[in-house]
């Protein structure tokens, strides 16, 4: 979606960046932000619905179309912990990582943790898998 549909498009919006918002007992339906979401100087939004879009307005950056994109946008994404075990990669580092080696091709990866369960466990005593090869690592001896 890249505009405001109406006003709880723009409650929903602000909940997501954590914006504080307040619909406005106004002649026009309108809903007050704070603070704005584009200039985020201390300047209060409104957003105000006229039947056909609605229409953001701020005092301090008077840029209505960027206080629209900042409320579309996507939130920020909180900093990983310094005590999590895993990290996150980009969709560039993934592309950039090496074609990965099969064991059994398409189920279990080398140097990866499978999980087997049913007469999948017969797997390790089988030459094949699903018609597909199992190198030699994967085998009983
Ligand atoms: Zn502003």
């Amino acid at each position: 979606m890249n505009r405001l549909v109406d006003l709880n498009h723009v409650l929903e919006r602000a909940r997501v960046h954590g914006i504080n918002a307040t619909r406005l007992e106004a002649k026009t339906p309108t809903v007050s932000l704070h603070p704005c979401p584009a200039c985020l100087n201390g300047y209060d939004a409104l957003c105000e619905y006229d039947g056909f879009g609605v229409i953001p307005l701020c005092r301090g950056c008077e840029d209505g179309p960027a206080i629209a994109a900042a409320l579309l946008a996507d939130p920020p994404k909180p900093p990983a912990s310094s005590e999590s075990t895993f990290r996150l990669y980009t969709p560039g580092e993934l592309l950039a990582m090496p074609a990965p080696v099969w064991l059994v091709e398409p189920f279990v990866r080398e140097a990866a943790l499978p999980s087997c369960s049913g007469s999948s466990v017969s797997t390790s005593c089988s030459r094949q898998q699903h018609g597909q090869p199992i190198r030699p690592a994967w085998r009983c001896t």
